[in-house]
């Protein structure tokens, strides 16, 4: 059996975690398993290289930029967002923080009798295309990582880095390390992918702001995707989209202890012989998204072509726009209002500024004080009244809803960053989701 196993910041983020994290690859191993390990930098390593760069370049300007160091999407780096040498040096910079973490383990695995040798990017083959700081893997050459399981190895790789065709170190976004482990599984068609971590799987939703959450057994790749997306830091996006076209099974557990954690599956999976229902619970989790900016272009000229020219140009600037609301018209100009990620939000504003449509009577505002908070369940598709109760709920707290999207498993609203965690909350409870599933099944 070939398994791949990563391990995330946290659980490598202290010598006595590698130290811990070796033994468990050598359990693997011994029980007479093939094992390719991928591991992140150690947990405030990443932050800590993006900081030291954008602390450079505001000494460089004389102290003139702040910025966030933190965020999940491209890097920001202060005054030249999206400027190419910057991006392909941070790369260079980032990618050295798994290149740490991945040689310290291969010699803990080492001292402790077992046979390792640590891989970064481009020494196993991680190709990518040229998107700097948030890269996509576009193939993987296997011929190094079968001559190493071959030799006995338990083979090390760095996460989240990879080679672009003209030789230059790439990333592949926040949380990278997630997609590395499930494309090398993928490639090598491991009999499973373990994502080893500091919560025992994927829950309800996230415990750190809901205590009562629940931990779920399984989820599809689907229901996954959308809680990625929208929020549920626990694996990257790209990972289980990846995880979904090749059919690789995906373990999500604590790298704590070895208790069973969530399997993330396809639809009907026949698992142990007998189908499980995915179907039943008609909301599975809630999702938090602090990492978007609302913009308010007022006055938008009522005719044909107006909302094309805005949303082309922040297509045109690499912007990727999230909601959108247009008002009914009044004296033949209409308010559009929409979210971007909020990394993007002060060039999407200085982007539309150039723009002639954005006329002297319209005006641009932005908050950056709002979040999203999402629903998402298959079972929304057969359901009708879930949107409408989840406003009942929130509006019994009194939180006010600025926006709304909706999906066929998922409904989404945007409301002041204020009230975010109160709203996970209280759509956790209104739904059920602090129950437990014999309990919910005894309640429905
Ligand atoms: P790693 O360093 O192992 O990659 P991450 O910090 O990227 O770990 O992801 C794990 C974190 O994701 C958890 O500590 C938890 O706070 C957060 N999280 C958000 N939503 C969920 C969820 N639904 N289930 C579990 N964890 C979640
Ligand atoms: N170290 C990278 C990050 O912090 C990648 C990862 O942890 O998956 O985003
Ligand atoms: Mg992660």
């Amino acid at each position: 059996m070939l398994v791949v196993q990563k391990y995330g910041g946290t659980s490598v983020g202290t010598l006595e975690r590698i130290h811990a994290c070796a033994k468990r690859c050598l359990d693997t191993s011994r029980q007479g398993h093939g094992l390719v390990v991928v591991v992140s930098a150690m947990s405030g390593e990443t932050n800590r290289l993006i900081s030291l760069s954008n602390r450079l370049i505001s000494q460089v300007h004389g102290d003139q930029t702040t910025q966030s160091d933190e965020g999940k999407g491209p890097y920001v780096v202060s005054g030249r967002v999206g400027h190419r040498p910057h991006q392909r040096e941070l790369d260079q910079l980032v990618s050295t923080g798994e290149k740490v973490s991945a040689s310290l383990l291969a010699i803990a695995i080492q001292e402790l009798g077992g046979k390792a040798i640590s891989l970064v990017g481009h020494q196993l083959g991680m190709m990518t295309d040229g998107s700097f700081t948030n890269a996509r893997i576009t193939t993987i050459d296997r011929e190094r990582l079968h001559r190493e399981l071959d030799a006995g190895h338990i083979v090390v790789c760095a996460g989240f880095q990879g080679l672009d065709r003209e030789g230059n170190i790439t990333t592949l976004g926040r949380g990278g390390s997630d997609t590395s482990a499930v494309a090398l599984a993928a490639a090598l068609q491991a009999d499973a992918c373990e994502i080893l971590t500091d919560v025992d799987g994927v829950y309800t939703t996230d415990p750190r702001i809901e205590p009562r959450a629940q931990k779920l057994p399984h989820l599809t790749y689907e229901e996954m995707i959308e809680l990625s997306s929208l929020g549920a830091k626990v694996l990257q996006i790209r990972s289980v989209e990846i995880a979904m076209k090749h059919r690789v099974p995906v373990h999500v557990r604590s790298s704590l202890h070895t208790g069973e954690g969530t399997w993330i599956v396809s639809e009907q999976p026949q698992q142990s012989g007998r189908a499980i229902n995915l179907q039943t619970p008609i909301v599975r989790g809630v999702a938090l998204d602090r990492n978007e900016a609302k913009i308010t272009v007022t006055n938008v000229a009522d005719i044909p072509g107006s909302i094309a020219t805005i949303f082309g140009k922040l297509a045109n600037d690499g912007v990727v726009v999230d909601m959108i609301i247009q008002n009914a018209s009044r004296n033949g100009s209409t308010d559009v209002t929409f979210t971007v990620p909020e990394q993007d939000l002060d060039r999407s504003i200085e982007g539309l500024q150039a723009l002639d449509l954005i006329s002297s009577t319209s005006e641009l505002i932005s908050d950056r004080a709002i979040c999203k908070i999402s629903i998402v369940g298959v079972g929304m598709r057969t359901h009708a009244g879930v949107a409408a109760k989840a406003f009942e709920l929130l509006g019994r707290d009194n939180i006010n809803i600025q926006m709304v999207s909706t999906s066929e498993i998922k409904v989404s609203v945007v409301v002041h960053e204020r009230y975010g965690e109160l709203a996970v909350r209280a759509l956790h409870e209104g739904f059920g989701l602090h129950q437990s599933a014999g309990e919910q099944q005894a309640a429905s």
